[in-house]
């Protein structure tokens, strides 16, 4: 038998012509998949976008708010993110915000649909929020770019729009800055009352501060300013920062200096990387260090600790240079423990006495809690009664002495005007 009469006979073969077509089904099914995958990887090259933002990025928690908002609503897997919101008047209110749970989502922008793909690894940690790494992938068809600039826009502008009027306080974690509870209602400047003049001084130093970056980088000077608010306890160091900040709608980013875990390289990292727009500020700056004469002290407090150093404080506060304007505010309820070398100029540019009550600060303080025609001559007269008791008031006691009253006519506050130091 010839070759070709063999393979006449076996083509012949219902057996072997059944094994031979579904082979070629099987061939050509593989060159098939093959050519889908090369398809698809050039479709995903040349007409596809993607972005890729890692739950590091800033831009986050914006975008997941935004899709929120925008479309994933129509989503079927959400997962939830619960939130307590103290409002005003002490009520708190819950709130659920929705965000698109770990999967894959659409959700249509203009008149592109655009895929959403939120991944989780459990076996990678954020490691300075503990929480895993996730990612949130989008891609959408075509090659224009920009339309991912504008959903990062319009999600940070939605994300801005919600802190409109509120002054975000920041703490630190790890190595980072995380918003620290609910953005707060912004407070009046004047809803804190400092003695004549004080105020004004310091809102106009920062606002010239803030307007003059080309002052100091002509000097090559670094663009920073520092500020120290010292004096009793209970006089509105704090509040005034905090309304300060909300006056120049800056945010807080508030440092516990005798922190345990807070070294001098980490306090360097964190003041370079600060926020935006925010007001460093360092509270009870005399409770982390001991003056450096007193070495004896000095040795004890930081015997073991992983803490920050004044030398260390020192060169940080005079490293920060960024070209943004950074303001530090410090407060101390003791002047006197305070190294010199501490609030030398550059370091602290201005300094300024938060004291007792004054006549003035007091009849202002009335003023804000009672109203009418009457207050005005109660005022004065209240001022006077309790200036003349000779003994130091701090607001914060002539505020829980109004508070007490807040239901009572001008005459019986006068009367019981002693009380201030009795409650
Ligand atoms: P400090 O930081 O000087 O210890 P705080 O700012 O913490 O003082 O003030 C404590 C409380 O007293 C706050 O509730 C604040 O509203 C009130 N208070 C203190 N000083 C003033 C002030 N000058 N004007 C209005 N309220 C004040």
């Amino acid at each position: 038998m010839t070759i070709a009469e063999y393979i006449t006979n076996l083509s012949d073969n219902p057996y072997f012509g059944a094994g031979f077509g579904l082979f070629s089904l099987g061939a050509s099914a593989a060159v098939l998949r093959k050519g889908l995958q090369y398809a698809t990887i050039y479709l995903r090259r040349q007409y596809m976008i993607t972005l890729e933002v890692p739950c590091r990025d800033k831009s986050y928690q914006w975008l997941l708010q935004w899709m929120t908002n925008k479309g994933a609503k129509e989503t079927q897997h959400l997962s939830v993110e619960t939130s307590f919101e103290q409002r005003d008047t002490g009520h708190v209110k819950t709130k659920y915000d929705f965000i698109p749970s770990v999967g894959t989502h659409f959700f249509r922008y203009g008149r592109t649909w655009i895929k959403v793909e939120r991944t989780r690894e459990q076996h990678t940690l954020d490691l300075h929020m503990g929480t895993p790494w996730e990612t949130v992938t989008l891609t959408a068809l075509g090659r224009d770019k920009a339309i991912y600039f504008d959903i990062l826009e319009e999600a940070r502008q939605m994300a801005l729009r919600q802190h409109e009027g509120k002054t975000i306080m920041y703490t630190a974690l790890g190595s980072e800055w995380r918003p620290f509870g609910h953005p707060k209602r912004r407070r009046p400047l004047n809803s804190v009352i400092l003695d004549e003049g004080i105020s004004n001084r310091i809102l106009q130093d920062c606002r010239d501060f803030i307007s003059n970056p080309l002052w100091y980088t002509q000097r090559g000077i670094p663009y920073r300013r520092g500020y120290l608010l010292y004096g009793p306890p209970g006089c509105g160091k704090s509040s005034y920062i905090t309304a300060l900040a909300g006056e120049l709608e800056f945010g807080i980013c508030v440092l516990n200096l005798s922190e345990r875990g807070l070294s001098d390289d980490r306090l360097n990292h964190l003041l370079a990387v600060a926020p935006q727009q925010s007001i460093i500020l360092l509270e009870d700056v005399d409770a982390a260090f001991v003056s450096r004469e007193d070495t004896v002290h000095q040795k004890a407090a930081y015997e073991g600790l992983n803490r920050v150093t004044f030398s260390g404080l020192l060169n940080c506060l005079d490293g920060v240079a960024s070209t943004e304007a950074r303001i530090v505010f410090m407060t101390t309820n003791y002047l006197e423990r305070l190294d010199p070398a501490l609030i030398r100029p550059g370091r602290v540019d201005l300094k300024e006495y938060i004291g007792w009550c004054s006549k003035y600060q007091i009849e202002q303080m009335f003023l804000r809690f009672y109203d009418g025609e009457k207050a005005r001559t109660a005022a004065k007269e209240f001022a006077n009664k309790v200036v003349a008791f000779g003994k130091n008031v701090s607001p914060a006691q002539i505020q829980g002495f109004f508070m007490f009253y807040k239901q009572a006519n001008c005459e019986e506050v006068l009367n019981n005007a002693d009380m201030i130091w009795k409650l």
